[in-house]
């Protein structure tokens, strides 16, 4: 089947030196002409001098106008085998990387080559995001679904839904829903630790998987009293409780919680009959209240949400870890771990380690860097195109 040619955008000289440097966006500014590209379409992508550079999924609404697929010509017909191979090829990755666990990420959109596209295995079931119009495509999406069907066997593949990001990609609205299968609720295991896992109903659940071995990692020094600051369903408290002798985790979320104990009563057995204090509270409280109290412990994680969300409110971010961080500090006795996380992409490491620094100093304590760590390698990291990089998970003892 031949299909028709790609309609041609053409763009910057600046955004094809980046496109040659390794990377695969290119924004709309950067766009100096074009066909009429459909919302979605595969495009071919041409240079000033109109060579092709390669080709690209369009969005004709995104500050991100183009995401390279390929430095080569790829028509239409060509794209569902080429989602294909993709699919296969991320999980093989898989494969070969994630130990002791049945809960995963299967394909990071850019970082697996496949711009757009999320997709997470929890135990049999299988959940996917689409991010981009070109995803969202009927035809994409069936090579996605049927590629996930052969490949992993799944027994349901459920769609969740970002409401946010199909305004901003002008989508028609969609709901959270079973693509394949009826099965909606599983139970999961990582690293030996248990979690519910509910993709429709009720309190949808999930876990952050990119942390999955900095839960490992945590529990390798976890000792004494811990405090898990923003513990959400429990993924680190419930590591640290097989290794602690008590473990407060603290969260604003009541739901969270809920779901928290749930989780905490499928590992009982494991926790040597220790209870978890759950506790409702503005962490940034909680821990002033505390350490102004003289309150010790031996163990500290700090897990907060993205503080910042672009660049402008760095400043503000940091101002908000260092607060967390100088109060955990403090309150850790003389051989405690503290295990401090960012998930801002905008907050580089070295933004991190340099927040740290400062926090240290004014705690008057001389933290020792046990590791310096990332997202979990199932969320790649590709070095040209930083954007795939965003957590920092640092251990240090004081
Ligand atoms: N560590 C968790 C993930 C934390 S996500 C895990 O690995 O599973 C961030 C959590 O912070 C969310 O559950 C959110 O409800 C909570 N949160 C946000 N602001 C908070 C605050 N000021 N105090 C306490 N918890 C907060």
């Amino acid at each position: 089947m031949k299909s028709t040619p790609n309609p041609i955008v053409s763009i910057s000289r600046r955004a094809a030196a980046r496109l040659r440097q390794g990377h695969v966006w290119v924004y709309r500014s950067d766009l100096t002409g074009s066909d009429s590209a459909g919302p979605g379409s595969l495009v071919s992508v041409a240079d000033e001098r109109r060579n092709l550079v390669g080709t690209a999924l369009y969005s004709s609404s995104s500050e991100i106008a183009l995401r390279m697929i390929s430095s080569h010509a790829v028509g239409a017909s060509e794209f569902a085998s080429l989602i294909r191979e993709r699919i296969a090829k991320a999980v093989e990755l898989r494969h070969k990387l994630v130990r002791d666990s049945n809960a995963y990420r299967l394909v990071f959109s850019e970082a697996d080559f496949l711009p757009g596209l999320i997709v997470d295995r929890y135990n049999d079931l299988v959940s996917l995001q689409v991010l981009t119009q070109a995803m969202d495509a009927d035809s994409a999406r069936a090579a996605v679904v049927g590629a996930l069907k052969e490949l992993v066997e799944p027994t349901s593949i459920v769609e969740r839904v970002e409401t946010r990001i199909r305004e901003l990609e002008h989508l028609p609205e969609r709901q959270d829903a079973l693509l394949f299968g009826m099965k909606t609720d599983t139970v999961i295991a990582m690293n030996g630790v248990q979690f519910k896992y509910s993709a429709l109903a009720g309190q949808k659940t999930g876990a952050f998987l990119d942390q999955r071995e900095n839960y490992a990692a945590a529990a390798r020094y976890a000792h004494g009293r811990a405090l898990d600051g923003f513990c959400y369903q429990g993924g680190f408290a419930l590591h640290l409780a097989r290794r602690c002798e008590s473990v407060t985790a603290v969260d604003s979320s009541r739901p969270a919680l809920e779901v928290a104990e749930e989780n905490e009563r499928l590992n009982h057995s494991a926790h040597g009959g220790r209870e978890i204090e759950w506790i409702e509270a503005n962490a940034f409280d909680l821990l002033k209240d505390q350490s102004t109290a003289g309150e010790q412990y031996d163990t500290i994680v700090l897990d907060p949400p993205a503080f910042a969300k672009s660049r402008r409110s760095l400043a503000t971010a940091l101002r908000g870890y260092k607060e967390l961080n100088l109060r955990a500090l403090k309150m850790l006795r003389p051989g405690g771990v503290l295990v401090t996380c960012s998930c801002s992409y905008h907050v580089g490491e070295s933004d991190f380690l340099e927040m740290l620094r400062s926090a240290a100093a004014d705690a008057r304590r001389s933290p020792r860097v046990l590791e310096k760590r990332g997202q979990s390698q199932d969320h790649p990291v590709l070095l040209t195109i930083p954007e795939t990089s965003y957590l920092k998970c640092l251990i240090v003892q004081v």
